[in-house]
């Protein structure tokens, strides 16, 4: 028998924990500058929270993990964030303040898929969501927020690809158009499309079937059936992106993931060695009745979110260095059990005081521990032995300049704190 990690999962071993803790401070500190706040909200959900009447998505439909509990309710796993988090939004009542409430989050999500590279059963996100306002300025500044952790990140070659699907008229004017133009091709679509047809015609558009593509390609775009409405919103989230210098692309082929969208959409994509399709470092979009499908009031949306994995895979990609090297303040070496008391009771008082020091629990020679304190990159040694501690001294090595001292034991904090 062997114990192996689930299908599409990973571990986060210590020498990537950094820079996870890296990033993840990163965004805290950024999403904080733009007076977005945490919430954390349960990785599990009813599963209703996801399964409503309206999505049909296939991320939804056929990737995510439901089970019933031993109360036999029917739960599952959370494949996004934004549902969660408009439930909780909406159960604790947050748009009684009568203002745009922004929130962001980070953590795991969730999804049955073809595990790749780039591609997970168990995927970070971090994300935002400002709930409670339909106002273009709301879409672009999310649009900016998504764009500066990019750029702030250092991240060159990225594209940021923008369309609008429309309101609920433009999307019941296309979705005519669309079954129109469809319909002749039944027979050569792929059976989940044809089924799709009369159901949600919309998610025939990102249908990766290889029969579908081709259809596909030459199918009308939302964009060229916006309402008046729909147009003027568009063209004012253009206008507030151009008046901040956000590069983007417009991209008619742009419709996401999830059916709850509505309006504006993007896309954030990195030219990532290596990963295929899998490019897309994150996405989002506006969406107008999720709120009111959860039972709130009927308020609009807009958010997006980054898939962490990828984005520190096009970091390291690109060179870009999260963590400074690490360094320890000291590192003990003892020469036998008197040594090692004193070692131990020395250095976890000066971790009282805030230094970084570290010695070895293991039976080590000198020549191993010096080697673990190299191997650390320990500014000092602090080597206590026989002679020394029946003196009550150290002897104090500076690992950088050579330079060793005879010091007493009680001026250990003043050296090192001086030095
Ligand atoms: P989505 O929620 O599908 O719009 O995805 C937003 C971002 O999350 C994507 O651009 C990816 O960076 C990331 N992502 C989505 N699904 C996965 C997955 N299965 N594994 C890793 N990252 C993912």
């Amino acid at each position: 028998m062997s114990f192996v990690k689930v299908k599409g999962t990973y571990d986060v071993l210590p020498n990537e924990s950094k820079r996870w803790q890296a990033l993840e401070k990163f965004v805290r500190d950024l999403f904080n500058t733009f007076k977005y706040e945490e919430i954390r909200t349960p990785m599990m959900e009813y599963s209703n929270v996801f399964h409503r009447e309206n999505e049909q998505s296939d991320m939804v439909t056929k990737e995510t993990y439901n089970f019933k509990d031993k109360g036999d309710r029917d739960l599952t796993l959370r494949p996004e964030g934004t549902a969660g988090v408009i439930r909780s939004y909406v159960e604790n009542k947050l748009y009684a303040n009568n203002r745009l409430t922004k929130l962001y989050y980070i953590g795991p999500n969730f999804r049955y898929e073809r595990p790749q590279k780039g591609r997970y059963r168990q995927f970070m996100q971090f994300g935002v969501e400002a709930v409670g306002s339909s106002d273009p300025f709301v879409d672009a500044e999310v649009i900016f927020l998504a764009y500066e952790t990019i750029r702030r990140l250092g991240l060159k070659g990225v594209k940021v690809k923008l369309n609008s699907i429309g309101d609920d008229l433009s999307k019941s004017n296309y979705k005519k158009v669309l079954v129109d133009y469809l319909t002749p091709f039944k027979d050569q679509l792929s059976a989940d499309s044809i089924e799709r047809l009369n159901k949600n015609p919309l998610r025939i558009l990102d249908s990766k079937a290889p029969e579908d593509k081709e259809i596909v390609e030459n199918a009308p775009l939302p964009i060229n059936y916006l309402s008046d409405a729909a147009k003027e919103h568009f063209n004012k989230v253009k206008e507030a992106l151009d008046a901040l210098n956000v590069p983007y692309i417009i991209d008619g082929k742009i419709v996401r993931g999830l059916d709850y969208y509505s309006h504006t959409v993007f896309e954030i994509e990195a030219a990532i060695p290596g990963f295929g399709a899998q490019n897309t470092l994150g996405g989002g979009g506006r969406y107008e009745s999720l709120v009111e499908e959860l039972g709130g009031p009927r308020l609009g949306a807009i958010g997006f979110a980054f898939g962490m994995e990828r984005l520190l895979y096009a970091l390291e990609m690109e060179n870009i260095q999260l963590v400074n090297e690490e360094r320890l303040d000291a590192y003990f070496i003892y020469f036998d059990e008197p040594s090692k008391s004193m070692s131990f009771k020395l250095l976890n008082e000066l971790r009282q005081d805030d230094f970084k020091v570290d010695m070895s629990y293991l039976p080590k020679s000198f020549k191993s521990q010096l080697k673990e304190a190299l191997d650390l990159k320990a500014k000092y040694l602090v080597i206590i032995g026989e002679n020394e501690l029946k003196d009550q001294m150290v002897q104090l090595k500076n690992t950088d300049t050579q330079i060793q001292e005879l010091i007493p034991m009680n001026q250990l904090k003043e050296k090192l704190g001086v030095l």
